[in-house]
């Protein structure tokens, strides 16, 4: 059977652990055990993110009985790359491999106005937590596949590693919205973290990442005691409890009233950026007694917002309010006080913007369809 034909719900197949999923101590950790100094450990994550070696053999200063039984107990790479799909604005979009047949995509994005505001030269990445996802939000799609896994720190840190490989280019801006809910991952998430802003790892500053979750609201409180300025978004799209319920089936488990006491919580522990994404949907949730709501809401946690007009999304029949009802709705928001954009989506032409991006992989089974939510 080929990998391609492997079903959803097949077991993993068990592999040796990667290199990319391990942290400084880890590593050091490792090394004691067979006797070797610290040092070695700086060496080996050097090799890995500052000259981006392509394998163990090429870590020419460890000697070779080091190398060999690094090979005997570790991978290198994680993933490796089926598609890149070029945006005529620049945005790229990435399918990989997993090592158990599945996939999952990531999105380069050229930030020319900025995303949540930030400077024009931004290069942002829109990374993937879990293959699938469980939350089932009614715009998105993944509830028609549901979740297959957990992605692992190394498969998470290899996404940036080979985007980065790829394009060239350096990563300097990551957003946590592709597929999965980040924070139902968060032991996977929390390792990933470690090395990608460790200075001995990919050494992005946790200012620039924003972590976007349909509002797991213990889960939020656990990312508020990180002692990191780690950026929150959360997927709202609904301002009472009667229209999110119709959006975020996650709403039944923790209201409006208890996500916002878990960010009431985020605010009080440090002054870490917080978005609330609203997306548009006509007849759904975008009245402007919504938008009255949402702005006292966003003022309570001192949120911005954030507006994303629908997108179309294939096989599920929400549609997009007209421009004019958009920045009405935008502008009721803004005219309160409240920080409020509405999001310029890029990547339209290739499937993905906002809630549109989607595995489409054929199999010998159909098509394996997973959809990204941004
Ligand atoms: S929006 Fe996020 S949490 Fe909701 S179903 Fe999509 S991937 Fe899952």
């Amino acid at each position: 059977m080929s990998s391609e034909s492997i079903s959803p719900k097949s077991p993993i197949p068990s592999i040796l652990p990667s290199l990319l999923g391990l942290t400084k101590d880890d590593i050091v950790e490792i090394f004691k055990q067979h006797d070797e100094p610290a040092y070695r450990a700086a060496q080996v994550l050097e090799w890995i993110y500052k000259h981006r070696a392509n394998s163990i053999e090429e870590m020419t200063n460890l000697s070779e009985s080091l190398r060999e039984k690094l090979n005997q107990q570790f991978r290198f790479k994680t993933l490796s790359s089926v598609t890149v799909q070029g945006s005529e604005d620049t945005t790229r979009k990435y399918l990989f491999k997993l090592h158990d047949g599945r996939y999952v995509e990531t999105v380069l994005i050229p930030a020319s106005k900025g995303l949540y505001g930030d400077k024009a030269d931004r290069l942002t990445a829109c990374v993937s937590s879990q293959v699938g996802c469980a939350y089932g939000c009614k715009f998105c799609a993944s509830g028609l596949a549901g979740l297959t896994r957990n992605l692992t720190a190394d498969e998470i840190v290899g996404q940036l590693m080979m985007v980065e490989e790829l394009s060239g280019k350096k990563i300097n801006n990551i957003v946590f919205m592709g597929m999965g809910e980040p924070l139902a991952n968060i032991k996977n998430l929390e390792k990933a973290l470690d090395i990608i802003t460790g200075h001995w790892g990919m050494n992005i500053g946790a200012r620039h990442i924003t972590i976007s979750t349909s509002g797991l609201a213990p889960m939020i409180k656990k990312l508020a005691d990180r002692p990191q300025q780690i950026r929150l978004a959360i997927s709202l799209h609904g301002a009472t409890d009667d229209v999110r319920d119709q959006i975020m089936p996650v709403n039944s488990k923790w209201n409006i009233d208890e996500l916002f006491q878990a960010l009431h919580y985020y605010k009080e522990r440090s002054n870490k950026r917080l978005t609330l994404e609203y997306i548009l949907i006509k007849g759904v949730n975008d009245s402007l007694e919504q938008a009255k709501i949402l702005a006292k809401r966003a003022k309570s946690v001192k949120a911005l917002v954030n507006v994303i007009p629908y997108n179309t999304v294939e096989g599920l029949d929400w549609i997009r309010p007209d421009d004019e009802h958009c920045y009405k709705f935008r502008n009721t928001v803004r005219d309160t006080g409240v920080v409020t954009t509405m999001r310029i989506e890029k990547g339209h032409d290739i499937d993905a913007a906002c809630g549109q991006l989607r595995l489409k992989q054929e199999t010998s089974e159909g098509i394996i369809k997973a959809p990204i939510k941004v």
